[in-house]
This record gives C-alpha cells, sequence and structure tokens, in this order.
C-alpha cells in the first residue's frame, strides 16, 4: 500500500479502506477465503508483466523460459494434489473454465443437462442471461421438495429424457454431498459426457473430505479461490484423451495471453494446498459450519436441507419475517458478510430471496474455532431476530469486533 501511495494516494486509500473492511468484518461469504501473504505476492509479481501465449516448451513469445517453470510447477502440483492426467491452468475464472470445456465439446444448439440456478448451480450452467444458456439448449434438474437434496432418480429420467450431449454437476449453494459416481453412471447411460464443476468444494476434495470427481467424470473445473484458497482463477482437469481439445479451447480458443503472475500464485497456493496443515485446515471448515448450522437450528433458524455436509450453510429466513435482502443488510450493518441466496423453490426473486447463504472458509482461515463459530451463532441470532433493537444490534456489533480482534488479519501489510 505503501508502495502505491506515492503514485496513485486514491487506489491507495481504496486497498486501505478494503484491508480494514477484511480485517474489521467476519466474512461469511462461501465463495472467499483469505489467500497467504506468499499468494499474493505471487501475484503482484513480475510475472505480470510477460506475455506467454501457448503452453510450457511452445509458446508465441520469446523469454518464456522462467514462466514456463511456473506453469509447468503449477500443472504438476495440481495433477498430483487431485490425482488428474492432465491439467490446464490458464482459465482467468470459473467461468472461463467452464466455457471452454463447452467450447471444446460442444456446437451451438447442443443439448445440456445441468443443476438449476434456482436450486444451487451456476450462471454458466445454462442460464439464459449466460454463454451458456444462449449458445446451448439446456435442460436442468434440481432438488427434491422434501429432502432439498439432489434427487438422482429424477436426474436420470430427465436425462433420458432430455439425451444431453453433456452433463454438468456441482453447484455454488448445495451444502450436501454430491454423488459423483451416480452422476457418472448416468451420464454414460445416456451417452453424454461429464463435466464437474467442482469450484466451491475444490478444497474439501484436494484433501478427501468430499468424494473426487475425477474418477468419474470427463472435464473437471473449478477455480482456485475458494475451498482451495488461491488467487483468484479458473483450472481444468480431464483425462489425456481430451488434453489436446481442451488445451486449444482455452488457448486460442476463448483467450490470448495467460495471466503468468496468477498461475505462479496458483502454483504456490497448489504447494500449501500439498501440505499437511491444508487437511487439518479443510476439517475444522467441516466442523465450523457443521457447528454453525446445529447453533442456528438451536435459535429456531431453519437450515435448508436440515443441515451440511460441506462448508456451506443456506438459511431459511421466512420464519423470522425477515427476506434475504434484508438479512444480508442487517448482517452486514453489525459486521458479519453474507449473501442473499434463493432457496429451493423460493417464492421471492433472486434480487431479493428468502434465504442467505453463509460460509466458513474465509473465518477458519482467521483462526476461528468452535468457540468463535458459537459465539458468531449467537450473534447472528441476536442480529436477526432482534432486528429493531438498537441496543441488540450495538451488542451483536460489539461482539463482531471482539471477534475479529481476536483473529488479526494479514498483520505485517
Ligand atoms: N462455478 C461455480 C460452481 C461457482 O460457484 C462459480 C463462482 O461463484 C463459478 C463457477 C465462476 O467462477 P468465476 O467467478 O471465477 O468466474
Amino acid at each position: 500500500i505503501a508502495c502505491v501511495e506515492k503514485t496513485d494516494p486514491e487506489i491507495a486509500r481504496v486497498l486501505q479502506l478494503e484491508l480494514n473492511r477484511q480485517r474489521r468484518k467476519i466474512e461469511m461469504i462461501a465463495s472467499e477465503n483469505f489467500v497467504s501473504e506468499a499468494v499474493m505476492a505471487a501475484q503482484g509479481s513480475v510475472l505480470t508483466n510477460k506475455y506467454a501465449e501457448g503452453y510450457p516448451g511452445k509458446r508465441y513469445y520469446g523469454g518464456c523460459e522462467f514462466v514456463d517453470m511456473a506453469e509447468d510447477l503449477a500443472r504438476e502440483r495440481a495433477k498430483t494434489l487431485f490425482g488428474a492426467e492432465h491439467v490446464n491452468v490458464q482459465p482467468h475464472s470459473g467461468a472461463q473454465a467452464n466455457t471452454a470445456v463447452y467450447f471444446a465439446m460442444l456446437n451451438p444448439g447442443d443439448v445440456v443437462l445441468g443443476m438449476n440456478l434456482a436450486h444451487g448451480g451456476h450462471l454458466t450452467h445454462g442460464s439464459p442471461v449466460n454463454l451458456s444458456g444462449k449458445y446451448f439448449k439446456f435442460a436442468s434438474y434440481g432438488v427434491d421438495e422434501k429432502t432439498e437434496q439432489i434427487d438422482y432418480d429424477q436426474v436420470r429420467k430427465i436425462a433420458l429424457e432430455a439425451q444431453p450431449k453433456l452433463l454438468v454437476a456441482g453447484a455454488s449453494a448445495y451444502p450436501r454431498i454430491i454423488d459423483f459416481a451416480r452422476l457418472g453412471e448416468i451420464a454414460r447411460e445416456v451417452g453424454a459426457k461429464f463435466m464437474v464443476d467442482m469450484a466451491h468444494i475444490a478444497g474439501l476434495v484436494a484433501v478427501g473430505l468430499h468424494p473426487s470427481p475425477i474418477p468419474h467424470a470427463d472435464f473437471v473445473t473449478t477455480t482456485t479461490h475458494k475451498t482451495l484458497r488461491g488467487p483468484r482463477g479458473g483450472m481444468i482437469l480431464c483425462r489425456e484423451e481430451h488434453a489436446s481439445a481442451i488445451d486449444k479451447a482455452v488457448f486460442p480458443g476463448i483467450q490470448g495471453g495467460p495471466l503468468m503472475h496468477v498461475i505462479a500464485a496458483k502454483a504456490v497456493a497448489f504447494k500449501e494446498a500439498l501440505e499437511p496443515g491444508f487437511l487439518d485446515y479443510q476439517r475444522q471448515v467441516l466442523a465450523n459450519a457443521k457447528l454453525l448450522a446445529a447453533e442456528l437450528t438451536k435459535y429456531d433458524f431453519r437450515i435448508v436441507s436440515g443441515g451440511t455436509d460441506n462448508h456451506l450453510l443456506l438459511v431459511d429466513l421466512r420464519n423470522k419475517g425477515l427476506t434475504g435482502k434484508e438479512g444480508e443488510h442487517i448482517l452486514d450493518e453489525i459486521g458479519i458478510t453474507v449473501n442473499k441466496n434463493s432457496i429451493p423453490n423460493d417464492p421471492m426473486g433472486p434480487m431479493v430471496t428468502s434465504g442467505l447463504r453463509i460460509g466458513t472458509p474465509a473465518i477458519t482461515t482467521r483462526g476461528m474455532r468452535e468457540e468463535a463459530v458459537k459465539t458468531i451463532a449467537y450473534i447472528i441470532h441476536k442480529a436477526l431476530s432482534f432486528n429493531q433493537d438498537p441496543a441488540e444490534l450495538a451488542a451483536a456489533a460489539d461482539l463482531v469486533q471482539t471477534l475479529t480482534e481476536e483473529c488479526p488479519l494479514y498483520e505485517s501489510i
């Protein structure tokens, strides 16, 4: 920040304000995390200066010998981490990774089957406002009305009817284990290729706390910045037979020069994920999410599907007389950052919603454990159940301050 300050005080101010916000608030957006200072340093390095269209050893530019080393390290580490045959670490984001698979495997107008956005799927899995929904004919599956979990028999039925060329699994707001083996069987039965977007759960998959999609899927896409705790970016893992098609789809198919500084930061994050401490971290992420669901249930919050098996939970606010939008706002005011989220069969639209999505990856990175999680549940209860009472809101904000001071963030910045 001091370095930016000399050149651009306005942006230095933004950086400082954002650092303060991250330090002062409790970050519970399920798709966010805090990267290590090593990841940040790699991302803010001289590698940002380098053009490197192509792949290691086959570039369209000179002077790539050192960025090649970074990309090779990222690829090898990712292969080890996930047991994949081939990896492409160049996608700029999760959306780019998904688009590259579509570009490699589909023709415009092809039928694809993905999870309904309103039931937890992602925009890039066929939303009509996304390229995926505009260029391909997406059919969708959702969760069962009663269990609020994926109904695999229903997926099979829809797949048999729709005859998709590609079956897409993975979600942005699904708190349960996804049965990739079962979905893989369904894909094979209908003659479809199988793609898993494991963006949210990649960190859990890396350490074996969520069953891996790798043995079952033709393509696995992910972001690198959620539970995996790397820089913002995307990645594709696939079988060797698809390696060349995927590489060509990423470059020159949908992207130009790769972001070599981000690829170096991905390599650093993968190294961190290969260390034993990463398993402990992910165990705590899960323990924190389970405990939070249990504690909120005690305070009479309804947790969608009755709980969680992963790093996030969905809270139905209807019995509290609040919309997701209101809940998000109230919590933000007292210092807890979450996002409003549709719950299955939500009567409200996506800009209002009836639910909140709450995740534990970032608080766990910060060192918050069981005691802190109990306090967070208590704060959420106080703030949302007594949202008209200024004294309760002020007390909740004080507790947030105490917790964040107990778990300092980025002390050396
Ligand atoms: N896939 C899933 C399941 C996601 O949840 C997200 C982002 O939230 C993405 C893809 C897109 O990632 P990005 O925002 O990096 O494009």
